[in-house]
């Protein structure tokens, strides 16, 4: 076994493989950029080393210099993780050529599996069904809407490079084709550098279902079961569990049968997973599953596979990869219970999941589950630390494992609602809203069920009348506290000053509302239009600059207070203006100055996270001032100004 390795990524991943490896007695180098030298993985490694600033060009893609760190630390081995160069066949390359071990797969497997269509011809020629559409050469414009037209609508637009649901485009009608295609090929081209796409059949209420494999290098492969992925939101997937709702044994059997066949025909060797899309219109039939694409590394969801076998897929990953042979054989891996993995991300599901970023001034996960389950946090950042543009915004993964789907999924709601994040936008509401959604807990579910859900999904209940109190109680001695010092102790001494009555301001949305707290034989009262409400001693609350949070449920209702003094200085941005609500690049401009908009209209696309973000006019106006295309913006930078009315 190696005694030293590297860990070529960040954040919660990196942090899930110096677990293991440190009870494995090996010891870790993390590699970091400028952004990340305080970080949590940074800080638990055993040593680190810079390897450059923020954006991940510069960091986190340097293979070269990854390369280098792990010789000049004297690291034997490189785990990858997922994303960045997990599947890199040129890393892999780089790292074998030094002399050092790629925790994962060979190059050839990754170039066989690399790019979506070369994927597909190859397990159709081993026998694995695989899904119908166009995968060839040519990508003439008359030459892919005709195919399109053959495969019969709807149909997917897929980039052939793609992963992480960029560049895909579900197309309706021929008429809407000829604008999905450009719009993929321009994401393709900007996430992957690489336009050329696949086009495949629009499967009808399609499921995601995947097939974790292990493969050694004495030629074993054997599967984990399956996960259910089809939880997802723009091709994202949000919630997953193992194993699959309604799945029957001769499905199962059909499944992972192909999947080990997908991995032999390659001769794998180490994690992988075979993603399938399924045909659920009928139930789950073994002849409607086709393969999608072989994920050729750990999986972010691989944990509810550990939660449901009582595997440690990392440490199996760093057993191979030392040369050992598999630890279990097929027979010997057994599925008990069942388990949900949740992301929690700093994104805002009410503006259609735009991703978010900001300060994590407040953050606290569950600590245990609720009898006979389990949980495990999955999170690489810290109280304090900043979810940042330049990486994913994925501030946790919640799992948790119990023995059956129902009580699993109320452990999931419970754990939801015990998790607090303040200071930035989160997604626990939503995913909270999904797990109790009728068709999910019955396990009815299909990739499409939360678009039409969505409104109903994302719509925030207004605070109850006790959170508004709770949080004008704590805005007045929000002046007394300290960023992250409980509001409650803060608040102690305030009854001694009887006389004393503080006045408040708290916005929350559009509205405002002013509230009154003072004391009256020894409690303290909050009053709120000319109505005196107490405040339930069990309130949660978060006091962060500038603002105050409340826990309600999985619900983070953030209230802003109003710094008197700060206000002047902030007058001059101008209600008149749209801002950038993330730093971003300026893909495309649809309006022009002296243009009359109305409401909702597209004004511009700004492409950031690597994904692009429509940015509409907030009310009818003419414009007086537009950003240009292809210019580079910074976070609340102006992107439009009206014209004054
Ligand atoms: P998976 O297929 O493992 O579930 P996703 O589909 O959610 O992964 O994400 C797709 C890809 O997005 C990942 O394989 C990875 O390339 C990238 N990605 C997601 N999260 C991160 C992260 N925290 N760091 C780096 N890359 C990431
Ligand atoms: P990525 O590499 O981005 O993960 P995939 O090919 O795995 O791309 O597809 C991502 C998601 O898109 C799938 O999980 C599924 O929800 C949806 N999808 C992909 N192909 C099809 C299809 N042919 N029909 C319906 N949905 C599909
Ligand atoms: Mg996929």
């Amino acid at each position: 076994m190696f005694s030293k390795i590297l860990i070529a990524n960040r954040g919660e991943i990196a942090c899930r493989i110096i677990r293991t490896a440190r009870r494995m007695g090996i010891a870790t180098v993390a590699v970091h950029s400028d952004a990340d030298a305080g970080a949590l993985f940074v800080r638990e490694a055993d040593e680190a080393v810079r390897i450059g600033p923020a954006p991940v060009g510069e960091s986190y893609l340097r293979g070269d210099r990854i390369v280098e760190a792990a010789l000049a630390t004297g690291a034997q081995a490189i785990h990858p993780g997922y994303g960045f160069l997990s599947e890199n066949p040129g890393f892999v390359d780089l790292v074998t050529a030094a002399g050092l071990v790629f925790i994962g797969p060979s190059a050839a497997s990754i170039r066989a599996m690399g790019l979506k269509d070369a994927a597909k011809e190859l397990m159709e020629k081993a026998g694995v069904p695989i899904v119908p559409g166009y995968h060839g050469a040519g990508q003439a414009l008359v030459l892919l809407a005709g195919k399109a037209r053959e495969i019969g609508y709807p149909v997917l637009i897929k980039a052939r490079a793609g992963g992480g649901g960029k560049g895909m485009r579900r197309v309706e009608h021929p008429d809407g084709f000829a604008d999905a295609l450009a719009s993929a090929k321009r994401e393709a081209k900007a996430a992957f550098g690489d336009e050329a796409v696949l086009i495949e059949k629009y499967v009808e209420k399609p499921r995601h279902i995947e097939v974790q494999v292990f493969g050694d290098n004495f030629g074993n492969a054997v599967h984990l079961f399956e996960r259910d992925c089809s939880a997802q939101r723009r091709h994202q997937k949000v919630i997953e569990e193992a194993p699959a709702p309604g799945m029957t044994a001769e499905m199962r059997a059909a499944m992972t049968d192909a999947a080990v066949t997908a991995a032999k025909a390659i001769g794998y060797s180490g994690a992988g997973t075979i993603e399938f899309i399924v045909d659920a219109s009928e139930g789950l039939r073994p002849d409607r599953f086709w393969f999608m694409e072989m994920n050729t590394r750990l999986q972010v969801e691989h944990p509810v596979t550990e939660m449901v076998t009582g595997v440690d897929l990392v440490e199996w990953q760093l057993r191979v990869a030392a040369g050992e042979k598999l630890p279990l054989s097929q027979d010997e891996i057994r599925l008990s219970g069942h388990a949900f993995e949740a992301r929690i991300y700093a994104e805002d599901p009410t503006r259609d999941f735009l991703p978010a970023i900001g300060t994590l001034h407040h953050l606290k996960f569950p600590a245990s589950g609720a009898e006979g389950s389990s949980i495990r946090i999955e999170t690489g950042v810290r109280q304090g630390d900043a979810i940042s543009p330049f990486y994913d915004p994925m501030i946790a993964k919640l799992v948790v494992h119990a023995g059956d789907r129902a009580s699993a999924l109320d452990a999931l709601v419970d754990a939801l609602e015990s998790t607090e994040v303040a200071g930035s936008t989160v997604n626990t509401a939503f995913l909270a809203a999904l797990a109790r959604d009728p068709d999910f807990s019955a396990g009815d579910v299909d990739t499409g069920l939360i678009a039409r859900r969505q409104a109903a999904l994302t719509a925030i209940a207004q605070p109850s009348p006790a959170s508004v109190a709770a949080a004008a109680l704590a805005a007045s001695g929000a002046s007394l506290l300290k960023t992250g010092a409980d509001p409650w102790d803060a608040l102690a001494g305030y009854a001694h000053w009887s006389p004393v009555r503080r006045t408040v301001t708290l916005a929350y949305g559009e509205s405002e509302t002013i509230a009154a707290v003072h004391a009256k034989a020894g409690r303290l009262l909050v009053e709120i239009d000319g109505a005196e409400r107490s405040v339930p001693p069990a309130s949660r609350v978060a006091v962060w600059p500038g603002h105050v949070t409340v826990f309600e449920g999985s619900v983070a209702h953030s209230f802003k207070v109003p710094d008197p003094f700060a206000d002047a200085a902030d007058a001059g941005g101008g209600a008149g203006s749209l801002r950038a609500p993330m730093p971003g690049l300026v893909k495309v401009v649809r309006a022009s100055a002296g243009e009359h908009v109305s409401k909702g209209q597209a004004l511009l696309v700004l492409e950031a996270m690597k994904m692009e973000h429509t940015i509409s006019a907030p009310h009818d106006g003419e414009v007086a001032e537009i950003v240009a295309e292809g210019q580079q913006v910074t976070d609340g930078a102006v992107l439009v100004r009206f014209v004054e009315t």
